[in-house]
């Protein structure tokens, strides 16, 4: 049962090129579907997290992180009475436009192409993946995707300006994303907040003394679990302490939204789009937790130096990548090659780097960078 202010997949906007309906399928769930069997979606499987295969080959890849992003916004948008069939489409399409290795990977590329006066921006690089780069269908570029899947792709984590993203104005950036693009951002964090305490405390670059002492939210959770069963072995206890703190996010998200629509007196998708503010939001006690968690990881996992070695790696084969093909567009694939006659080279080549797997871009900068000496 659909709440009054959840997008009805028989009110969309449609999709670009015209396509006749499936007789059995909705829209978003085609859509869904689409960005499941896209080349973007099956790469997320060599892209870093956080933690390369360094530490371990079981610890989340930006696939795996992806899959655990989009159980977790089904389970809040089914509780909330929103579209799930949306909220999946979103979910599993909200990281397909990240470079690879990271977020230093991101970094680095964007530094790249400040350079030449651009930016990389990994929402508004998803937008191209689905609106022209990926290939699969004869009648038009792209996925071809709804209105409000590319909507939500461009405005899950954040706001863009009609003054500053003039070719955005299409997604009437005045508009709020409806609840199922607003959801997207939280839940993402509830999955990488708890995946990187796991992977961090089994890579042992976390202690469970450093996160109970750090982090009350944690300590009160494992302490419950510590008296009920005290001599189970510490990992499952922390498995269980970390599952709880993962519940309890999810719940406050979804009562503390629940709430925010009856202050607000919330009826409709109009009054969502165009309230002052986003409704997706945690309670101020859970959102001070959230920020406590995030704010340790970054300090002691994220800029710690054990994985420095990781960001060093990435700046330097981005950068020297980068420059190796401004100044060699002719070594570039020749699908790349022409798009340069259209779109400043910086561009193609960022475009180029951002598609690659981590494999991928070591294997060229081996071929092109660290076998020649220089870029
Ligand atoms: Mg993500």
């Amino acid at each position: 049962m659909l709440a009054s202010y959840a997008v009805r997949v028989e009110n969309s906007l449609g999709r670009r090129y015209g396509e006749p309906s499936h007789p059995y399928r909705n829209d978003f769930e085609r859509d869904r579907d689409r960005v499941i069997h896209a080349r973007a979606f099956r790469r997320l499987n060599d892209k870093t997290q956080v933690f390369t295969r360094r530490y371990s080959d079981h610890f989340r890849n930006r696939l795996t992180h992806t899959l655990e992003v989009a159980q977790i916004a089904r389970t809040i948008a089914g509780q909330l009475g929103l579209n799930v069939d949306l909220v999946e489409a979103l979910a599993l399409a909200h990281d397909l436009g990240h470079p690879p290795f990271g977020h230093a990977g991101e970094k680095a590329l964007d530094a790249a192409m400040r350079e030449h006066g651009l930016s990389f921006d990994h929402n508004l690089h998803a937008l191209r993946i689905v609106e022209d780069f990926e290939q699969r269908y004869v009648a038009f570029p792209g996925l071809n995707l709804t209105f409000e899947v590319r909507e939500g792709i461009i405005k899950h984590s954040r706001d863009y300006s009609s003054g500053q993203f003039p070719e955005l104005s299409e997604y009437v950036l005045g508009w709020l994303p409806p609840l199922e693009a607003q959801l997207i951002d939280l839940a993402d964090e509830i999955a990488y907040d708890t995946a990187d305490l796991d992977d961090g405390y089994e890579a042992h670059l976390l202690t469970l003394q450093q996160i109970c002492s750090r982090l009350a939210c944690f300590a009160r959770l494992f302490q419950e679990i510590d008296e009920a069963f005290p001599h189970a072995p510490e990992k499952l206890r922390f498995n269980e302490a970390l599952k709880r703190m993962l519940n309890r996010f999810v719940d406050d998200l979804i009562a503390n939204t629940q709430t925010n629509l009856q202050q607000a007196h919330i009826r409709s998708l109009e009054e969502i789009r165009t309230h002052c503010e986003r409704l997706v939001s945690f309670s101020p006690e859970v959102e001070s937790e959230r920020r406590q968690v995030k704010q340790f990881l970054y300090a002691n996992l994220y800029f710690s130096t054990a994985l420095q070695p990781e960001k060093e790696d990435a700046e330097r084969v981005i950068t020297d990548l980068f420059a190796y093909w401004n100044s060699h567009p002719d070594s570039l694939p020749s699908a790349y090659r022409q798009k340069s006659q259209r779109d400043p080279l910086a561009r193609v080549v960022c475009d180029y780097i951002a598609g690659m797997t981590d494999n991928y871009i070591y294997e060229q900068y081996e071929k092109h960078v660290a076998r020649q000496g220089t870029p």
